[in-house]
Formats: structure tokens, C-alpha cells, sequence
């Protein structure tokens, strides 16, 4: 079973076969401590991890006494510490927090609220504790609902860590088998080039037409490859239970790709009897931009959609909200019970969520910050020979790092993770500017900062990466 060459590391992850050299004698202290107890199966970011002591808004500080901005998490959506969310678990604590095989108004008033986001179909919800147990409630939904057992992922995925959901996340690389039930598809070449900026909600008449052009751009690619994942899983004798996708791809790239293409996917995996998760543990509660839920971008109908990060702003909570018949499918043949999903201490600090997500405006916001980010960040980055693109949702944005290709070699460019990495610690340790990075190779960087980020944090990051280029870090 032992498979290390199948290992595949975490993207900017602290290497722990290096030792403690470079590190100041608080960080060594601290690492050691960790290691003793926890090991080294947890990954811990950056070549100098970061001891974080407090954190406020896009802000956290450090055991150094340094502010740090966060342009990476997006569990702390509406701030790190936000008073609010605060307030609502504080006083939730001080009534009762028992678990749900009670009457209780909490679960109700938050599922109520959460299922008017929706659009069509979709109308129950059932919840868990993280987006993990999302994915695998989904996955044997799926199972149940069609009576086929066959997962179509993306070839670089990641949904989570359960037995099951870790075998259909092949970003874990083979250390551990995946699923004979799983096919995957390449999509990293076909989704490359496609930005999604803007408004998810579409652009009038031209823009339509224009997206609808893109969209059948990408399926005329992505079409034969998923048809030909779905022929393999009837061929295996498993059948098409689901296709889950991950609406922004964060670990196959940052690939948000046109608008529309998932509705054709859609389509296509209803036309062989499965169902549509869409994995809303990224994309989801307005990140994308102009849209609650990245499946909205495309116009596409999900069954299934999955939630987690985002929902409760760090209180761990998930959830699965799905199309009744796919609940009642599921109800007549085994149950649902999970001790702490729906708790009521979860659904106040999830619907605390809700409320600074309408009060702020953020999903407008995060279309219109994504949109400015990607904008001056790409006008900063053009022409340094690194540079290999940008794409982004709302305020989820990935650039590409490259080798800058061309002259010694004559070749093309060539992601670099090498570079991705330095451009990563240098923003940390330099600038005080926390990013990370993803996809193949580990060469694009990853900005995702909570939604409340603002033109004055914009600023700043912007001048951090000035700084970076001056310096030369997006050349060769
Ligand atoms: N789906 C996606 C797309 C994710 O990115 C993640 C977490 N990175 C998960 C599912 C799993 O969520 P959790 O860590 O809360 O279990």
C-alpha cells in the first residue's frame, strides 16, 4: 500500500525534510512543537510559516509583531473577526446548542434563507460540518437518486477527505489508489485562456452571444473528453452517477472558463442518467462575483450543490442543498444524521454570514474588486518575461508563473513553480502580503482575499507586487 512516489505535495507547503534552518528561533520553537504532536501529515504554508496571533478584517498579525495582508483566505468571507458573526455564536452559545433530532428555529430560519439564494429546482437542504462531508452526502446521493456508481472529476481535483471523496480527488496524486468508479478529465488546456470577469449574470445581448461562442469554444474540447469519461464508466459496468465539479477548478489552475460551458455538461451528463454536483466550496456565497453560486455563471441547472469554507466566516459548517427528489430517493432507503450538522450555533454564525454578505453588498463588490484587481494587477505584470496570463472570477484570481520561454531556448513558455514559489515567500516575507499557489506545477498563484477587501487593501497589494517586479522576480 506504502506509495510515496504517488505522493503529491501541497502547492507553497513548508518543507519539513529541510529542517528549521532559515527560520527565527520563535518560528523553529513553534514548528517543533507542532511536529511533535501533529507530524508532518498537516501541511504548513510558506518556506517561513507564519505564526498568526490575531487577526481583523483582511488583516492578520504575527507572533512578529507584523501585519500581514490576507489576500488568500476565503473561509473569513466577510473578515477575520468580523463583530457580527461574533455576536451571533457569543449570544447562540449563552440560549443552547444541542444537536437536531429536535425542533429548532435556528436550522429553520437559516435554511430558509439559504434556499431562497437558490434559483429553480433546488429546495431541501441538509447540513453538515465541512465541505468534505458535503461531497461525500452528495456522492452517495447521487448513488442512491440514479442507481449508478461512476464519479466524473477533473484531472487535477481536490474535493476533500473523506474514504470516499478522497478516492475522486486525484490532486492527492496515486500514494493512495483512487476509485475504479472514477474517470477523469483534462480541462487545464481547453479553460486556460478563458477570464471571467465581469458580471456572472450576463451582459446584454452582445455578451451573450459572445459567451455562447466561447462556451461552445470550450465544449467542442471538453465535450468528446467528458463523453469519453462517461463510455468508460458504462464500459467498467459502473454507469454516470455524477459529475462534481469544482466551479472555479482552483486546484487544476484557477480556471474559472467561459460562461456557459457547464450548462453543456450539464446537459450532457443528464443525457446518461447522472446528476450535476456542482462543488460550491470554492465558488460559492457570492466569490465569484455578480452571482450567489459559480454554477449561476453559466446558466446551467445543478442537482446537487455543496457548500462549506465561506458559510460560517471559520465556524466549521457545510451543507448539500439538492433537488427533492434526490432527497426522497436517499430517505427511502437509508438516513441522514450528523451530530453536529445544523447545530444551532453554526446556523446563527451562518446566518450572521448571510447578513453582512446582503448588508456590504459582497457579491457585488467582489465583481467589482475582482475586476479591478485583475485589471491593475495585469497592466503592472505585462511585459515581464514571467507573466503568463491572468485569469479570474469575481475575486478569485490566478497568474500564471512561467520559465518566460522564448529566447535562449527558442521554446514556449513552461509553467514554473520554482518562481511561483519565490514570488509567494517574497510577498510574505517581504512585503507582508499573503497569496499562494495552485495548479500544475504549482505555477499559478492564488488570490482569493476575503470579500471585504477594499480599494486601500488593493492598493497595497498592488504596490507589493511593484515591489516584487522591481526586483526582478517576473524575469528571468
Ligand atoms: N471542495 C473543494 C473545491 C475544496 O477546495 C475543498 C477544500 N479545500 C473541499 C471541497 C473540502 O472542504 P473541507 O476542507 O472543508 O473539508
Amino acid at each position: 500500500m506504502k506509495n510515496a512516489q504517488g505522493r503529491k505535495s501541497v502547492a507553497n507547503g513548508f518543507d519539513f525534510s529541510h529542517g528549521l534552518e532559515g527560520l527565527d528561533a520563535d518560528e523553529a520553537a513553534v514548528v517543533r512543537r507542532r511536529q511533535k504532536v501533529l507530524g508532518t501529515m498537516g501541511p504548513l504554508f510558506y518556506n517561513r510559516p507564519l505564526h498568526v496571533v490575531s487577526g481583523s478584517g483582511v488583516h492578520l498579525r504575527g507572533a512578529d509583531g507584523a501585519d500581514y495582508l490576507d489576500c488568500y483566505n476565503n473561509v473569513a468571507c466577510v473578515g477575520h473577526s468580523n463583530p457580527h458573526v461574533r455576536q451571533a455564536v457569543a449570544d447562540q452559545l449563552g440560549r443552547q446548542n444541542t444537536h437536531s433530532r429536535y425542533l429548532q428555529d435556528e436550522v429553520l430560519d437559516y435554511a430558509e434563507r439559504l434556499l431562497a439564494t437558490f434559483p429553480g429546482a433546488i429546495d431541501h437542504v441538509a447540513f453538515t460540518n465541512s465541505g468534505s462531508e458535503s461531497n461525500d452526502l452528495a456522492l452517495r446521493m447521487a448513488r442512491v437518486a440514479t442507481g449508478h456508481m461512476g464519479v466524473v472529476v477533473t484531472q487535477g481535483a481536490y474535493h476533500g477527505i473523506t474514504s470516499l471523496v478522497s478516492s475522486v480527488s486525484p490532486s492527492f496524486g496515486t500514494g493512495l489508489p483512487l476509485a475504479p468508479f472514477l474517470a477523469t478529465v483534462r480541462v487545464d488546456d481547453a479553460l486556460h485562456d478563458a477570464d471571467g470577469s465581469g458580471d456572472g449574470t450576463g451582459d446584454g445581448a452582445d455578451g451573450a452571444a459572445a459567451s455562447d461562442a466561447a462556451a461552445d469554444a470550450v465544449w467542442a474540447v471538453l465535450g468528446p473528453r467528458f463523453n469519453q469519461a462517461f463510455d468508460a464508466l458504462e464500459h467498467g459496468g459502473y454507469g454516470v452517477s455524477c459529475v462534481l465539479i469544482d466551479e472555479v477548478m482552483s486546484s487544476d489552475g484557477i480556471l474559472p472558463g467561459a460562461r456557459g460551458w457547464i450548462a453543456r455538461l450539464a446537459d450532457a451528463v443528464h443525457a446518461r442518467g447522472g446528476l450535476l454536483i456542482s462543488d460550491e466550496v470554492q465558488a460559492g456565497f457570492g466569490r465569484m462575483g455578480g452571482v450567489m453560486w459559480g454554477f449561476q455563471r453559466h446558466g446551467a441547472e445543478a442537482d446537487i450543490v455543496t457548500m462549506g469554507k465561506p458559510m460560517g466566516n471559520g465556524i466549521p459548517v457545510g451543507g448539500v442543498a439538492y433537488r427533492h427528489p434526490i432527497g426522497d430517493a436517499f430517505a427511502a432507503c437509508t438516513r441522514y444524521f450528523n451530530t453536529f450538522g445544523g447545530n444551532p450555533v453554526s446556523m446563527r454564525a451562518a446566518g450572521a454570514v448571510l447578513d453582512e454578505i446582503e448588508r456590504l453588498g459582497l457579491v457585488a463588490h467582489a465583481r467589482d474588486m475582482g475586476d479591478r484587481l485583475a485589471r491593475d494587477l495585469s497592466e503592472i505584470l505585462e511585459g515581464h518575461e514571467r507573466f503568463g496570463g491572468l485569469r479570474h472570477a469575481g475575486l478569485f484570481l490566478g497568474i500564471d508563473v512561467t520559465d518566460g520561454g522564448g529566447a535562449d531556448d527558442g521554446g514556449d513558455a513552461r509553467p514554473d513553480g520554482a518562481a511561483a514559489r519565490a514570488i509567494v515567500n517574497a510577498l510574505r516575507d517581504d512585503e507582508h502580503v499573503l497569496i499562494s499557489a495552485a495548479g500544475p506545477g504549482d505555477a499559478v498563484l492564488k488570490v482569493r482575499p476575503p470579500l471585504v477587501f477594499d480599494d486601500s487593501d488593493a492598493d497595497r497589494l498592488l504596490e507589493a507586487v511593484r515591489h516584487i517586479c522591481e526586483r526582478g522576480l517576473f524575469d528571468r
